[in-house]
């Protein structure tokens, strides 16, 4: 690490990470998410969650989205939105338990939602998950907000 040029670009890497307000997520045709843990800080104006589903099926088949929801109360959440349909994006309307959500996405699409400021507590449990049928019991994981 003697190139100062790489040590003031690593140093400057370490600031922009020290407030983390992006959520970026990957999911694929095997019904997973790239990650099983994501990290926010709560001081964020706004957080953005960004999706990319770099599998090749149809919305239909292995649609996902990213939901945002108090780890108590997601899974009873995703049932509701099993309820809701395709054309809610799986996501019961105007809940209050659901704290974000972007919409589904097939193959080779993506998308981003926003969460905005303050509605994410520091040390609060919540899960992530994506609420399409089947998904959610395997296909969510851990926001830690900081
Ligand atoms: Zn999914």
């Amino acid at each position: 690490m003697r190139n100062p040029l790489l040590l003031s670009t690593l140093l400057l890497a370490g600031v922009a990470q020290a407030q983390e307000c992006t959520i970026d997520l990957k999911g694929d045709d095997q019904m997973k998410f790239d990650k099983t843990t994501v990290e926010v800080s709560a001081a964020c104006p706004e957080i953005t969650i960004r999706l990319t589903h770099t599998g090749k099926l149809p919305v239909a088949a292995m649609g996902h989205n990213v939901v945002i929801s108090a780890s108590e109360v997601y899974q009873a959440v995703a049932q509701d939105g099993m309820k809701a349909g395709a054309a809610a994006n799986y996501v019961p309307a105007g809940d209050a338990r659901v704290l974000a959500h972007t919409k589904l996405v097939g193959g080779g699409e993506s998308t981003t939602a926003t969460i905005a400021g303050g509605v994410l507590k520091a040390g609060g449990k919540y899960t992530f998950y994506c609420s399409f049928p089947g998904h959610w019991a395997i296909m969510k994981g851990d926001l830690v907000v900081r």
